[in-house]
């Protein structure tokens, strides 16, 4: 996977979370503030632009730019933890010109790691953990088990989006739904929702 791979990634997410916008707000309106659609649509749309019109050489320089676009742009709870996950990814790979499946796995994994270290949340707290985390141990299973980049990409997919859908009998205990308690039963986290279309725009990516 090379710098045309990640900035496809970027295309895909944009294009996803443009069309989901709505969505994405609608399930923020149940639980939040109703802006997270909003949010992350500004900010890959501005993370496009910025790679339009600086053409990062490196898969690493480009998620760079992209996570530190998305700190700038996006605001609220996610920019932080996106731009966080996308900057550790970019900084996993340093300076090389194309990655393999398995580093893709080190730097989901180490994404992981920067969500949870600035937002310390935990699997089942009901944010974009639970679906980051299923996708990170599919991905470095997939690695184990052989699989080509295809299958593996939608395995990572299908763990998201089953770890996203998951989050709807959880009670927040993190971010802005954590306010409601209880209320927050019932109800699809948006965070986790973005993050399943963040991870299945890499299969799309993949298979451009
Ligand atoms: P805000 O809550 O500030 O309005 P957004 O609506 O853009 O920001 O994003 C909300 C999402 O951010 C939540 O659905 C959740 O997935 C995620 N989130 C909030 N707080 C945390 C946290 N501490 N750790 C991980 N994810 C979080
Ligand atoms: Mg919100």
């Amino acid at each position: 996977m090379n710098t045309q791979f990640f900035a496809a990634w970027i295309e895909e997410i944009a294009a996803v979370v443009s069309a989901q916008r709505d969505h994405l707000t609608q399930l923020d309106a149940a639980i939040g503030d109703a802006d997270h659609g909003a949010n992350l649509d500004r900010g890959f749309a501005a993370a496009r632009e910025a790679l339009a019109a600086a053409s990062p050489a490196t898969p690493g320089a480009l998620l760079v730019l992209v996570g530190s676009t998305l700190i700038r742009k996006v605001g609220g709870a996610s920019g932080p933890l996106y731009g966080t996950a996308f900057r550790e990814m970019g900084k996993q790979f340093g300076d090389r010109p194309e990655v393999d499946l398995a580093e893709l796995g080190t730097a989901l994994d180490a994404a992981l790691a920067g969500v949870r270290r600035l937002g310390a949340a935990a699997e089942g707290d009901k944010t974009m953990v639970d679906a980051l985390a299923p996708a990170a141990r599919a991905l470095a299973q997939a690695v184990r088990d052989g699989l080509a980049a295809g299958e593996a990409l939608g395995a990572a997919a299908a763990a998201a989006e089953e770890g996203a859908k998951a989050t709807v009998p959880l009670q927040a205990r993190k971010g802005r739904a954590s306010y409601l308690g209880p209320r927050s039963v019932g109800h699809e986290d948006p965070g986790a929702a973005s993050s399943a279309l963040i991870i299945g725009a890499l299969k799309a990516a993949g298979s451009r």
